[in-house]
């Protein structure tokens, strides 16, 4: 899968440090290594997502040479869920004027309502895929590795419940293309 983005120019991601945004990071940066693209992590004290984007980015840069900056952190903690994602949105592209496009792994469920389409800086590659293309293309690409660096749980920091949504959804991703989850955390 190609991404299409110009050298030259500033690009930003939200790496949550699950599989779609380690993913999507990788074909952003792959056979560009001058790529600029900066990481944006939207964490809350549940999730801690922080814990995982550095070592997903420090996992590709030492092994393909990239020099991808470390996540910046964004979100109120205060401020419930679902208004986290489009207040730390609001945020990045407010303060960092340099972005030209802002990229989200997210993709759409196996059993969910219908995606929304993409506002226009914010690009959704994956917005048609579900979980199990995300990991197939993970497999293909021979990134095996990110799955064990990966976490999806929304409820726990470390470890997994085994039924938020995420939990049910990376689980169900794994059964449908008939791999076992090495990962852990
Ligand atoms: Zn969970």
């Amino acid at each position: 899968m190609y991404i299409n983005i110009s050298l030259g120019k500033q690009y930003g991601l939200l790496l949550s440090g699950g599989l779609s945004s380690s993913l999507l990071l990788y074909l952003m940066m792959k056979d560009r290594p001058t790529a600029r693209v900066q990481p944006f992590t939207i964490s809350n004290a549940s999730e801690n997502s922080i814990l995982y984007a550095n070592p997903i980015i420090d996992y590709f840069n030492s092994k393909f040479g990239w020099t991808i900056p470390h996540t910046i952190k964004v979100g109120n903690d205060l401020l419930p869920e679902d208004q986290l994602y489009d207040s730390s949105l609001l945020f990045i592209l407010k303060k960092h004027t340099d972005i030209v496009e802002l990229f989200n792994g997210s993709n759409n469920s196996p059993d969910g309502p219908p995606p929304i389409p993409s506002r226009r800086k914010i690009k959704k590659p994956f917005l048609f895929f579900t979980k199990d293309k995300v990991l197939e293309l993970i497999y293909n690409e021979g990134l095996d590795d990110i799955i064990d660096l990966t976490h999806s749980c929304t409820i726990q920091s470390v470890g997994r419940c085994g039924h938020c949504r995420n939990c049910t959804v990376r689980s169900w991703a794994f059964s449908t293309v008939g791999k076992f989850d090495t990962g852990t955390n």
